[in-house]
């Protein structure tokens, strides 16, 4: 069995959730379009879940939630829906440096259609800086799109006084919550947010499932354009298992997570201090406090990240360089660039992230292997300076 230390990019579906699932599959299959007694079933269960989405989120309504097939749909109907609905009003838009590639990719797109965007710089620790955020809003300022926390470093963003700032000027303001979803609850009656980002998988749900949040009166414009299904704002007949299953993976999620946080804070803890104080020339990326409960990115001098992953995959442990999304890209990640690293040092990255599925024992095994591995390729490295060579055949 490997230790499997990736939960960012992936996290298994709950046990829980699958049982949930299975009727919907060959049992209760029917659309909710279907005027028969069936499809009455279906939509029972359809307006259920969105009810146990919406609840997730502390949404006042139910209807303030539509479904779509993931986090990517969820942004572009979320920033590209407003961005259109609200052309006339203005055309410029606001996200960070930081944001997942979805979001930055849609920005691009958005740009050759004629929209200005600008991105806010981050701090050392990948925070954003709200100053910074406050002067680039200007009148023509129609949406301001900032993650939750970056699903990289791990740093939680100031949300309630983005939400606060964009409200007092009347802008509309949507956030990627998928990296901090299963780890720090979301309450729209206290931060009023106006758009946000969930998926399922990232609270062990299904993949291609998702929702936009929308709170009342805000509008945007439908990207997928059909049968009018979900108010019209999404249309395409809807997932039912998918989305019974992205319905009670909320509800256990949100039952479970106080314990759970407290649980994976303290196991990335360990796991912080074990490597940093056993593997000299080793720093922490990210805020030391201000950071997900599951999330540890480490940086290691003079090696490379990807030859540490290898190395790892050999002794069965199962971990990232960075975001998923982007490894395929050798280019060193844009978070770590935009926080100020150097190339080299953006190469020598490692993310760790935890789920409900690690128990101390897993990371108890990164702890023993990392120092060992990470000695090696130092060993094998022309940048590692004498010095510390000479360390590590002192310790010998
Ligand atoms: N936003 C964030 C923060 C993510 O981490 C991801 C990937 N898990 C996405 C969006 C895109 O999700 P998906 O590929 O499921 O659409």
């Amino acid at each position: 069995m490997s230790v499997y230390l990736d939960n960012q990019a992936a996290k298994p579906v709950d046990d829980r959730v699958i049982a949930e699932m299975m009727p919907y599959f060959n049992e209760k299959f029917a659309n909710p379009a279907s005027l028969h007694c069936d499809g009455d079933i279906a939509t029972d269960i359809l307006e259920k879940s969105r009810e146990m989405v919406a609840n997730f989120v502390n949404a006042p309504d139910r209807s303030d939630i539509i479904f779509t097939s993931g986090a990517t749909e969820s942004n572009n109907l979320g920033i590209i829906g407003a961005a259109m609905r609200q052309k006339k009003k203005g055309n410029h838009i606001i996200i960070s440096e930081i944001e997942h590639i979805s979001i930055l990719n849609i920005a691009k797109y958005l740009e050759k259609e004629g929209f200005r965007v600008s991105r806010v710089a981050v701090d050392r620790f990948g925070i954003i800086q709200l100053e910074k955020l406050e002067k680039l809003i200007s009148d023509d300022t129609i949406l301001i799109s900032i993650a939750t926390a970056s699903n990289e470093v791990g740093s939680l963003q100031p949300i309630a006084e983005i939400s606060k700032l964009a409200q007092e000027k009347g802008i509309l303001f949507h956030t990627d919550a998928v990296a901090s979803a299963s780890v720090i609850p979301i309450d729209v009656q206290k931060i009023p947010i106006d758009l946000i980002t969930l998926s399922s998988n990232d609270i062990y749900g299904p993949r291609g499932v998702g929702a936009l949040y929308m709170k009342k009166g805000v509008r945007v414009n439908p990207i997928i354009i059909g049968g009018g299904q979900e108010r019209g704002f999404r249309s395409g007949s809807e997932n039912i298992p998918g989305i019974v299953g992205f319905a009670k993976a909320a509800e256990i999620t949100k039952e479970e997570m106080p314990q759970e946080s407290e649980r994976l804070k303290k196991l990335r803890d360990k796991l912080i201090k074990g490597v940093l104080e056993t593997i000299p020339k080793s720093h922490l990326n990210g805020h030391p406090e201000k950071r997900l409960p599951h999330n540890a990115h480490f940086r290691f001098d003079y090696i490379e990240g990807e030859s540490l992953i290898l190395t790892l995959k050999e002794h069965n442990i199962a971990a990232a360089t960075g975001s998923a999304c982007s490894s395929k890209t050798l280019e060193p990640s844009h978070t770590l660039i935009a926080m100020g690293l150097l190339h080299e040092e953006a190469h020598g990255s490692l993310l760790v992230s935890l789920g409900r599925t690690t128990r101390e024992s897993d990371v108890d095994r990164l702890i023993e292997v990392l120092p060992e591995q990470v000695k090696r390729l130092r060993k094998l490295s022309p940048l590692t300076p004498s010095d510390l060579l000479k360390q590590y055949e002192e310790v010998k």
